[in-house]
């Protein structure tokens, strides 16, 4: 849609406009990607000069280059920075690339206010994404990775109770019935919450279990640090940090989620701003359980209560069984190999010698 001067010439609507006539929706095909590769070619087909962050020694499943990539839009010296992340959980950047495109078509021929700068980080875990696993090349869920690990890692009694059972020996057959049985006695005994906590709160002693938060900050944590001083977030007035992830909540539903505790000042901000559209893990209104280890926590060290705001954008897929069947599968498949082909390795895997993975 275009509006006209008096004299004739055309000029591309205002984000005002789009935003009121509803003129919003992008190509899903120009924006969305089916590869790694092909999302990061159209990530630096638009954003030319956007810094790339390269994973040393390893590579994509074609031999393609892993990298972060980050673009800043806007004034450099701006006071109040919103930064898109995508990636974080490997595979859920295909979705969060697609949204960092299609905003960038949505604000390409708009002026952002005075002040406000955005920062895009595109594929946050590259190396997930490029080899469709969750988790980093390290192992690490990086969403369970931010903890202080000088200070010592959160225990999590429950997972220690079913760690066995998680991923248990066998993914068929009477050893897979057995632990099957042992979750519903834990289940019937302690609730859905307890063992949704047991299961995905994060643990920090099985490299190879589920939802490992990783014994020291994960290559791509390194980054996001690396990443947030050069940009001297640090400094700012405001940072607001929107992180997307997919898995959780209804099928095609973005459920903005508070990462903050109930009772602190930046959750207290996400209130006000989105009222009772956003939700909170803390008060048992999101999707999401309270885990350990969150971006958000690095945030918190960074900059400190009231100056941030740390959102998922949560895009559900799938029942929660059947992404469970999935990681399980996964989890089995790395642990067998690891086994099979300790020369491989696949929890620390280094990409493309994978047979496991690649097959
Ligand atoms: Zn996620």
């Amino acid at each position: 849609m275009n509006s006209n001067f008096p004299g004739g010439r055309k000029v591309a609507p205002s984000l005002t406009d789009r935003l009121e006539t509803g003129d919003l929706l992008v190509s899903v095909e120009s924006s969305f990607s089916a590869t790694y590769r092909e999302a990061r070619g159209k990530f630096l087909a638009a954003l030319p000069k956007a810094r790339a962050y390269v994973l040393p020694h390893l590579t994509g499943p074609d031999g393609e280059e892993l990298a972060v990539d980050v673009a800043w839009l806007g004034d450099p010296d701006a006071e109040c920075v919103l930064v898109t992340i995508s990636g974080t959980h490997g595979p859920e950047g295909y979705c969060g690339s697609g949204i960092q495109m299609d905003w960038l078509a949505l604000i390409a021929d708009a002026s952002l206010p005075a002040g406000v700068a955005f920062l895009l980080v595109h594929g946050l875990n590259p190396h997930g994404i490029a080899w469709d696993r969750r988790v980093t090349q390290e192992g690490c869920d990086l969403n369970r990775n931010f903890v202080d690990f000088a200070a010592g890692t959160p225990s999590n009694p429950g997972y220690e109770e079913l760690r066995s059972q998680f991923v248990p020996a066998a993914l068929e057959g009477p050893v897979f019935e057995a632990a099957q049985k042992a979750i519903r006695v834990f289940k019937a005994a302690h609730g859905e919450r307890a063992f949704q906590v047991a299961r995905k709160a994060g643990q920090y002693v099985d490299p190879d279990g589920m939802f490992f938060g990783g014994f020291e900050p994960a290559w791509s944590a390194r980054t996001l640090d690396a990443i947030a001083h050069d940009y001297a977030l640090n400094t700012r007035k405001f940072v607001a940090v929107l992180n997307v992830h997919t898995g959780l909540g209804p099928y095609g539903y973005g459920e903005l989620q508070s990462e903050h505790l109930s009772a602190i000042a930046s959750h207290n901000i996400a209130e006000s701003m989105f009222g009772p559209s956003v939700t909170s893990a803390d008060l048992g209104t999101s999707s999401s359980i309270p885990i350990e280890g969150t971006l958000q926590l690095y945030w918190e060290r960074l900059i400190g209560d009231g100056q941030y705001l740390d959102l998922a954008l949560e895009y559900g897929t799938y029942d929660i069984e059947a992404a469970q069947r999935v990681l399980l599968a996964t989890s089995g498949f790395t642990r067998m190999a690891a086994v099979t082909e300790p020369a491989c390795s696949v929890a620390r895997c280094g990409g493309a010698a994978c047979t496991f993975l690649s097959a």
